[in-house]
C-alpha cells in the first residue's frame, strides 16, 4: 500500500505519449492545402482531451470538430461534492468556448446517429439531418445504462452522468430528515470510477450523521467491495457503523417508485439512488461496435482504433480494455489516440519499438469520506508487447493508508490539474 506517492501521480498528468510528428512533417506528408479532418463524438474527458491535443500537437494543422448535444460539459469528477453541498454546479461545468477560443476546436450541438465509411473517407450523420465528412472519427460517448424494470430516474436518480441528475439527488438529500433511509445500488463491474459508489455511500452517510442519524443501505451487485476494500469496509463498520448496512451479491429485479425489489428482498427508501450496470454509450451499440462482452468497443490500445474498422477510434469509458474507467484514464487514452492519428497522417509508424516501449497510461480517483477528509487510489499501465495489451505497473498501484484532511486538500489540486489539462 502507498508505494506510489500521491504527489507522483499529480505530476504525471500530461505525460503518456508525446507526439513526434511536427507540423512541418505533417504539411509535407499531406502535401496539400486541405487540412486533414477529424470528427470527435462527445465532449467529455476523452473527447475534449483528444480534440485539444490533436490541435495542439499538430500545430493547428488538423481540422477538429466535436459533436455533443450539450453546450458545456458537467464533470462527474468531484460531483459528489455538489451532492453534499460543498461545491456548486458552476465549479464542475466547463464551457466549450474554452477549447474553441484557445485551440480553434469547432463544436456542433447535436447527436451523432450514424457513421459510414467510403472510399473518400467517413461520413458522420447528425440527428438534425446534416452530415460531416472527415478522414478519422473518434468516438468518446461515455456510458449508457442497462434497463431496470419500472425505474423512473426522475423519482430515483442515478446521478452518475453529471448534470440535472446531480442537482436532483442533491435536492432530495437537502430534504431528507434524521432517521430516514437512503438506499443505493452499486453496479456490476466494470463501471465508471471503481471507488465512486462506495464514495457516494460515505458522502450520504456523512450527511445523515450530520443531520442526527439515519440509514444508508448499500446494495452491491458485486460479491464484495471491489477497490479500497479495507478503507471502505472500515468506514462502513467504523465511523458509519450505526448508519451503513452493506449487502453484497445483490441482483436487482425491478423498481416501483421508491421501492427496489432484489434477490435479497425489497427495500423501501426515502431517497433511492439507482445506479444500474453500465455499457458503452448508445452509439457504440447502434453501430455494432459493442463486441467486448456485448457492452464495450474492441480497440487496439496502441492507438484506440477499432480492431475491425480502420479510421474509427473509441476512447474513454466506452472502450473495452482492462484499464479502469475514469476521467483521468480517459484523458490519458485520448493523448495516445491523438498521437496515433497525427503519426498516421504524417505516414509515421505507430508500432515502432521505441513508441511501444514508452506507451503508458494512468488513472487516479479521489474519494471524499467525510465532509473534510478524502482518500485516493491510483494505477499506472504499460503496453506489454508480448501480450499486446495494457497491464498494470505493479509498483504504481497505490492507495492512501487512511482518509485525511491533507488528501482532501490534494483532491482539489489534482482535480484542477485534470480539469485544466482536459477542458482548458
Ligand atoms: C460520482 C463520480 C465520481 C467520479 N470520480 C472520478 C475521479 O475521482 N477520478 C476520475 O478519473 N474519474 C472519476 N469519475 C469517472 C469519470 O467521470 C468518467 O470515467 C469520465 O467522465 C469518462 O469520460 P468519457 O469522455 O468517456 O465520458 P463522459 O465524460 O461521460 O463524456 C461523454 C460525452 O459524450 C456525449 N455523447 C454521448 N453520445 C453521443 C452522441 N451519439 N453524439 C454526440 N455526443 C454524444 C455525452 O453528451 C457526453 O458529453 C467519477 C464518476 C462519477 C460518476
Amino acid at each position: 500500500m502507498n508505494k506510489f506517492k500521491r504527489r507522483d501521480f499529480i505530476k504525471l498528468m500530461g505525460i503518456s505519449t508525446a507526439s513526434v510528428a511536427t507540423p512541418s512533417i505533417l504539411k509535407a506528408a499531406t502535401g496539400s492545402n486541405v487540412a486533414p479532418r477529424v470528427v470527435v463524438v462527445g465532449s467529455g474527458f476523452a473527447g475534449s482531451t483528444v480534440a485539444k491535443y490533436l490541435r495542439l500537437w499538430s500545430g493547428n494543422m488538423i481540422d477538429v470538430t466535436v459533436v455533443d448535444p450539450k453546450s458545456s460539459h458537467v464533470s462527474c469528477v468531484m460531483s459528489n461534492l455538489v451532492v453534499n453541498g460543498k461545491l456548486n454546479m458552476s465549479d464542475i461545468t466547463f464551457d466549450h468556448s474554452l477549447l474553441s477560443d484557445k485551440y480553434g476546436v469547432k463544436f456542433i450541438k447535436s447527436t451523432v446517429i450514424e457513421i459510414y465509411s467510403g472510399l473518400g473517407g467517413k461520413t458522420v450523420s447528425l440527428a438534425d439531418g446534416s452530415t460531416l465528412t472527415c478522414d478519422f472519427v473518434v468516438l468518446a460517448p461515455g456510458i449508457a445504462f442497462d434497463n431496470v424494470t419500472g425505474w423512473d430516474q426522475n423519482i430515483a436518480p442515478h446521478a452518475w452522468i453529471a448534470g440535472p441528475q446531480t442537482e436532483l439527488l442533491r435536492d432530495q438529500l437537502i430534504d431528507i430528515k434524521a432517521g430516514e433511509t437512503f438506499v443505493m445500488t452499486v453496479p456490476k463491474a466494470p463501471y465508471r470510477c471503481p471507488p465512486g459508489p462506495y464514495e457516494r455511500a460515505c458522502v450520504v452517510a456523512d450527511i445523515m450523521k450530520r443531520k442526527g442519524g439515519g440509514k444508508v443501505v448499500v446494495l452491491d451487485m458485486n460479491s464484495k467491495i471491489i477497490v479500497e476494500e479495507h478503507m471502505f469496509s472500515t468506514a462502513f463498520s467504523g465511523i458509519y457503523g450505526d448508519i451503513v448496512e452493506y449487502i453484497p451479491n445483490v441482483e436487482v429485479d425491478s423498481v416501483n417508485g421508491l421501492t427496489i425489489n432484489t434477490s435479497k428482498g425489497s427495500f423501501s427508501a426515502d431517497v433511492l439512488n439507482v445506479i444500474p450496470t453500465h455499457k458503452a454509450g448508445k452509439i457504440i451499440s447502434q453501430l455494432g461496435y459493442a463486441t467486448v462482452a456485448g457492452r464495450w468497443a474492441d480497440v487496439d490500445p496502441i492507438s484506440y482504433e477499432l480492431r475491425n474498422e480502420a479510421g474509427v477510434f473509441v476512447i474513454g469509458d466506452s472502450s473495452g480494455t482492462n484499464q479502469p474507467k475514469s476521467g483521468h484514464m480517459a484523458n490519458s487514452q485520448a493523448k495516445v489516440c491523438a498521437d496515433s492519428i497525427i503519426r498516421m497522417i504524417a505516414n509515421q509508424p505507430i508500432d515502432d519499438l521505441e513508441r511501444l516501449s514508452n506507451l503508458t497510461t494512468n488513472s487516479a480517483c479521489y474519494s471524499p469520506i467525510t465532509y473534510e477528509t478524502a482518500t485516493w487510489l491510483t494505477a499506472g499501465f504499460f503496453y506489454d508487447q508480448n501480450e499486446k495489451k495494457m497491464k498494470a505497473v505493479k509498483a504504481s498501484l497505490g492507495q492512501a493508508e487512511k482518509h485525511s484532511v491533507d488528501h482532501y486538500k490534494d483532491m482539489f489540486s489534482w482535480s484542477q490539474n485534470l480539469f485544466e489539462n482536459t477542458f482548458m
